[in-house]
């Protein structure tokens, strides 16, 4: 049952381009469908997250983690009677616009496009995963993208700069940009995507951080909630060692942010009683952790980035990434008809070959490079 904060499929925004009408029960299942579907999707299973792909078969890539923000969104929606298949729908999408090499790939290409194209959009991922699902997906026969309803684009595009949201105000008729200018919220089920989003990876990040042997599990008692559950986890077990004392503690720590997160915001949706989505947009966040439980969050992400982001091993990787990055970029914009014919056509050459690198996977970017320039950067 959804309660009247949700996000209703028969009150949705819609389709940027008029269908026949799904039956309300399968409106967001259809973009849930659609993205599953989308070669975007499927390149996913081969995009870093932290670690290379090319670095070990059980470390998580974006699919896997997609996978894991819609088990913890879905969760956490049927505990808060939001709309499940809406939270599914955002969660897989989320990181559809992601280059390959994670975070480091990312900044590479936006300094690219800065540079030779300093008055255009630059690379936001959340902007790029808006574009691969309103453009870049070509599977439709009279139209370019998967033309997802507003809520689900809405959910994808998290972040967006003020001048993207100038442009996407001036461009797309359905006011997607709006809520960038005038500082309101998404729906609650984009909010929610947003933190199941941040309970995915702290705990999937310190399960393969310590899997890479970049952390050890003595270092994760520096970090007070897993000092906690940690000392709780043994208390109970005490022959329990290893692997698995580090998974029952992790599977606690996502029990411990699954439960606060649905205790928090059920006080906070009780206290500003929204009577529908729209009014919800209107309102702070109330989506939201208790105070005790972001600290634990924020402590727990700086702790990740001082020991497995910034480890010199990590660094050292995306160090070549990003020179990979570089240059495929001014080989593609150098030499055009060395990118399929669709990408060396289009108008815009170097939003072009940004596209075209940031939809490749890590593996096929490797290829690329070492098929244009001779070199291996990665054994
Ligand atoms: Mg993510």
């Amino acid at each position: 049952m959804l309660e009247p904060y949700a996000c209703d499929p028969e009150r949705s925004r819609g389709r940027r381009i008029r269908e026949q009408a799904a039956a309300p029960g399968e409106h967001f299942r259809r973009d849930r469908d659609r993205i599953i579907h989308s070669t975007a999707f499927r390149r996913l299973v081969y995009k870093t997250q932290v670690f290379l792909n090319h670095e070990g078969d059980l470390f998580r890539t974006r699919l896997t983690h997609s996978i894991e923000v819609a088990q913890l969104g879905r969760t956490i929606a049927h505990r808060l009677g939001l709309n499940e298949d809406l939270v599914e729908a955002i969660a897989l999408a989320h990181d559809l616009g992601h280059t390959p090499f994670g975070h480091a790939g990312q900044d590479a290409l936006h300094e690219c496009l800065v540079q030779s194209d300093p008055g255009g959009e630059g690379f936001e991922h959340n902007f790029q995963t808006l574009r691969v699902v309103d453009a870049l997906e070509q599977r439709f026969p009279t139209f370019d993208g998967l033309n997802l309803s507003f809520e689900t684009r809405e959910g994808v595009l998290k972040h967006c700069s003020r001048r993207n949201a100038e442009r996407l105000v001036a461009t797309d008729g359905s006011g997607l940009g709006q809520r960038f200018i005038h500082r309101s919220q998404p729906s609650l089920e984009a909010q929610l995507c947003n933190l199941a989003d941040q309970i995915a990876y702290n705990a999937h990040d310190v399960d393969d951080g310590v899997r890479s042997g970049l952390l050890v599990a003595e270092q994760l008692d520096e970090v007070p909630l897993l000092r906690e559950l940690h000392a709780a986890t043994s208390a109970e077990f005490p022959a329990l060692a290893d692997r698995r004392l580090l998974f029952e503690t992790l599977r606690r720590m996502l029990a411990s942010q699954v439960d606060d997160l649905t205790r928090t915001t059920t006080a906070l949706l009780a206290q500003h009683a929204p009577r529908s989505a729209d009014e919800a947009r209107r309102m702070p966040t109330l989506v939201g952790f208790s105070e005790p439980m972001a600290k634990n969050g924020a402590q727990l992400k700086q702790f990740l980035r001082a020991n497995l982001y910034r480890h010199p091993r990590v660094v050292e990787t995306t160090d070549r990434a990003r020179q990979v990055i570089r240059d495929l970029f001014g080989a593609y914009c150098n030499a055009p008809a060395e990118m399929p014919a669709e990408h060396a056509r289009r108008p815009r050459l170097h939003r072009s070959v940004a596209d075209y690198i940031a939809g490749m996977t890590d593996r096929f970017a490797l290829r690329e490079h070492h098929r244009i320039t001779g070199r291996t950067l990665f054994d």
